[in-house]
């Protein structure tokens, strides 16, 4: 048995073995056995190892296609047609690791180091209200730089930053894993979700593509999380880097380590992103992923987590091209970036040379605008919402998906509010229409009673300018 241990003498929660037996066990299933298993997870239940390797396992086209239905079910019946909507703003690139597959590793001599100063991160909080963004995610590479108390100056300083019509309302965060006492301080600042995404859960290539500093350390990484929820965030993200390992056993970490918080905390955690490798400047490794995943594989990943962990949000980012996007969102994904640029300090300066500072190139460079308007044509009710975290809700998808009426209580009619406050302050004509439309299929789609004669007030009083 192949077990790592941290400083504890614990046991990783990734069983190695386990994972690779279930994997060989669970080949070419019958079509009734994933049918049951579809049908679990649309009892709004979390699968179990052995199913959700059973459904890896689903290689014919057609028990496929029933996988991708069940997703879309899944999706339609608990989330409905919300997508929300943020931006990435990186902070800043400097890095003491060495992350072969990353721009801003260590050894990478091509790439401008460059970190937002404070007067720089307000101008791009600015451009960024200015578009109508009310959330945002800050990613920072790991550096001394970049301590806590830096973190947690930078996401005050996002608050504070208001425009005429524009204020962000949640900041997540994608940094390097923190010590208990260094996440209480930046949970002090009022967080949402804080991200770290394991890369690979596979112990060799993890320690294979991360040859030095901090992140070398396959364990101080995978208990990342745990320290957080320790110190009191209570919002947690993981995440695999796909393209670094088989795309089955990546599934299959994931799922342990959602179970392992199950039971250590009593709940999951609330975002799962699976980014595929892209393309970064002068890294040969992302130019070559070693485990490629193609479109279908990974349609068929979204897919699987949507049914293997229906209470957790899923997050598509703007890696993806915009003509996978539009098919992924479909089988279940709750929440995507738009309107994105991932160069330093590129939202406020149109900066030429931003790739030379960004960590890999975007495949989806959409306005926001641009996106809100086709999710509206595509039938999806883009949202701005973020009443879970500022009424102090954490896990606004579990209670989405746990508390019957939630979403037709809240989360659609909050949907439609922020919404609309978009279409006031920031669309243009074209986009006016197309969302004006899509308000009216909502509210013709909702149960008449107080919950729509109350959204139908808010409506007039957000037309009236309260926001
Ligand atoms: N430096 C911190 C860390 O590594 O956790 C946080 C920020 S890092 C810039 C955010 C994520 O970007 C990483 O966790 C990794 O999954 C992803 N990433 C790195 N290189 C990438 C690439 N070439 N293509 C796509 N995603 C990449
Ligand atoms: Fe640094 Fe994060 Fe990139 Fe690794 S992934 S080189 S830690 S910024």
């Amino acid at each position: 048995m192949f077990w790592v241990r941290d400083k504890a003498n614990q046991k990783s929660f990734i069983k190695e073995d386990e994972i690779f037996k279930l994997l060989e066990e669970t080949k070419s299933p019958s079509r009734s056995k994933v049918r049951d298993i579809i049908q679990k997870s649309l009892s709004k239940e979390r699968l179990d190892p052995g199913e959700v390797a059973t459904l890896l396992n689903v290689e014919d086209d057609e028990t496929l296609e029933e996988i991708f239905e069940g997703a879309r079910t899944l999706k339609k019946n608990i989330y409905g047609n919300r997508i929300v909507l943020f931006a990435p703003l990186y902070i800043g690139n400097k890095c003491i690791n060495d992350c072969e597959y990353c721009g801003f590793r260590s050894s990478n001599r091509e790439i401008f180091r460059n970190t937002l100063s404070f007067e720089q991160l307000e101008k791009e909080v600015k451009a960024l209200e200015d578009k109508g963004h009310k959330r945002l995610i800050l990613v920072y590479g790991e550096h001394p730089d970049y301590n806590a108390d830096f973190i947690a100056k930078t996401v005050e300083t996002v608050y504070k930053t208001k425009n005429k019509n524009g204020e962000i309302r949640r900041v997540n965060i994608n940094a390097a894993p923190q010590t208990i006492d260094d996440y209480k301080k930046i949970k002090e600042m009022g967080i949402g979700t804080f991200q770290i995404f394991q890369e690979t859960y596979y112990y060799q290539t993890y320690k294979k593509v991360h040859p030095k500093g901090p992140k070398s350390s396959y364990i101080w990484r995978l208990y990342g999380l745990d320290r957080a929820i320790a110190a009191g965030i209570d919002d947690v993200g993981i995440g695999a880097l796909f393209g670094l390992y088989d795309y089955k056993f990546e599934v299959m970490g994931l799922i342990y380590h959602t179970i392992h918080f199950e039971e250590r905390f009593g709940f999951g955690p609330h975002t799962i992103s699976f980014p595929r490798m892209e393309p970064a400047l002068n890294t040969p490794l992302s130019e070559q992923p070693p485990y490629l995943v193609n479109d279908n594989e990974f349609k068929k990943i979204v897919a699987i987590l949507r049914l293997a962990v229906p209470y957790t949000g899923l997050i598509l980012t703007a890696r993806e091209p915009s003509h996978i996007r539009n098919e992924i969102l479909k089988l279940g994904v709750s929440q995507i970036d738009a309107g994105s640029n991932i160069g330093i300090g590129a939202y406020s300066t149109e900066d030429q040379e931003a790739y030379k500072k960004s960590q890999f190139t975007l495949g989806d460079q959409r306005s926001l605008d641009a996106v809100i308007n086709e999710l509206a044509i595509e039938g999806y009710l883009p949202s701005f919402c973020t009443a879970c975290y500022r009424m102090g809700r954490t896990g606004e998808h579990f209670m989405e998906f746990a508390i019957p009426g939630f979403v037709k209580r809240f989360c659609t009619p909050n949907a439609i509010l922020t919404l609309l406050e978009y279409v006031q302050d920031y669309a243009p004509e074209n986009t006016r229409v197309s969302i004006e439309k899509r308000i009216k299929e909502e509210l013709k789609d909702m149960d008449e009673g107080p919950i729509k004669d109350k959204l139908l007030e808010r409506i007039d009083l957000v037309k009236a300018g309260k926001r």
